[in-house]
């Protein structure tokens, strides 16, 4: 059996409050704790208190100027269920109602699944394991498994709503003893296993706001797993298309693809110019967005599943989500 270190645990009702419990050495927040725990049991981390989110008013979904705002504390389960998330950012609630299985969804918080710990098959393992291995960056070593001689942890960011809420412009605020700042999500993640996000020190997550479309869009989230009931993604593509009209058929005016874990950032690919112009229903355009992410992602062999495998079938995925897409619009009529 797995064992909890030692740890003290604050629980604020307010932000200031946990602002301020949050200003202790050592102290780390800790929301659903699904993510945290488990770390916790390997020894991946050492947090001296925990500060329990679960009693601050994080909980709220609302448009408010031109945005909706979801608050940082709402669970994964609402968060896939609630109408104004499935009406305005329903790749969104797709996403979250992806995550892990119901009884995960039930306790894990939105704030917590864009803070997920990076995922490596060489760290996300019992301290024996990692240290028979003589350690690696990430974990009291001096080297990386995955690619040796590399001098970066290239871990990998599970998250499933880190991608979405990139590819929908999301930006993030967050609370600490300087006060308050919203960074967009497109900037928030660094390419370092090891200090993934630009949380500083004392910080907390508060408020995911996504701007609502300007006009007509579809969006979709793609994930691929061998076990369709709890695993994290082993491919995950999050994609959306602005429309000249409200048809599938009409032509694409904007289109962002934003790949997740690959490594510690969701990466958002390049030189989608040429899809402008172009429909979503023509098999052309599915082929040419494949072809890009094909390559510009490559994934790596960080995660418990072959690498070759899933860099031959990423355009695949990314080809059946745009399929299916179009065939739910046909379906509806
Ligand atoms: C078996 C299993 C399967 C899983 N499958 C998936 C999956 O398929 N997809 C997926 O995305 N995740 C998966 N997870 C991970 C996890 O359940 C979710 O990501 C969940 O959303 C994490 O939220 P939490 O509130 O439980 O986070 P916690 O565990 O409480 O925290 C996670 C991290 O975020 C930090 N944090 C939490 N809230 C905030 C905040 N407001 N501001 C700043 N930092 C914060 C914590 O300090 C910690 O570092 C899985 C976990 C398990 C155990
Ligand atoms: S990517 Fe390399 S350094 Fe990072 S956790 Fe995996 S083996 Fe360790």
């Amino acid at each position: 059996m797995l064992r909890l270190p030692g740890f003290r645990v604050a629980s604020p009702t307010t932000i200031a409050e946990a602002v301020a419990a949050l200003a202790e050495p050592g102290a780390r927040p800790i929301a659903g704790g699904t993510d945290l725990l488990p770390n916790l049991k390997h020894r991946l981390g050492a947090p001296t208190v925990l500060v329990q989110l679960s009693r601050l008013p994080l909980r709220h979904v609302e448009l408010r100027d031109g945005a909706l705002c979801v608050g940082a504390g709402v669970v994964l389960a609402d968060l896939a269920e609630h109408p104004l998330v499935r009406t305005h950012a329903p790749s969104l609630a797709r996403a979250a109602g992806l995550v892990a299985g119901p009884t995960l969804r039930n306790l894990g918080t939105l704030g917590g699944n864009l803070h997920l710990d990076t995922r490596c098959r060489y760290v996300n393992q019992t301290p024996l394991w990692r240290e028979a291995l003589g350690g690696c960056l990430k974990s009291h070593g001096d080297r990386c498994h995955v690619v040796p001689g590399g001098q970066t942890c290239v871990a990998a960011l599970s998250s499933d709503c880190a991608p979405v809420l990139v590819a929908l412009d999301a930006t993030l605020t967050l609370h600490g003893p300087a006060g308050a700042r919203t960074v967009a999500l497109a900037d928030y993640y660094r390419a370092d296993g090891t200090a993934h996000t630009g949380r500083a020190a004392g910080e907390l997550a508060t408020e995911i706001r996504v701007p609502l479309a300007p006009g007509p869009r579809r969006e979709t989230y793609v994930k691929w797993t061998v076990r369709k009931s709890i695993d994290f993604p082993l491919i995950s593509i999050a994609m959306r298309f602005d429309l000249a009209d409200d048809a599938i058929a009409a032509p694409i005016v904007g289109a962002r693809v934003v790949v997740g874990a690959l490594a510690a950032t969701p990466k958002a690919v390049r030189k989608l110019e040429p899809v402008r112009g172009r429909r979503l229903d023509d098999p052309a355009t599915a082929d040419a967005i494949a072809a890009l992410v094909a390559a510009q992602c490559k994934p790596l062999p960080n995660l418990p599943y072959d690498a070759d495998y899933r860099r031959a079938v990423l355009p695949v995925h990314v080809r059946r989500g745009i399929a299916a897409l179009v065939a739910a619009e046909a379906s509806h009529g």
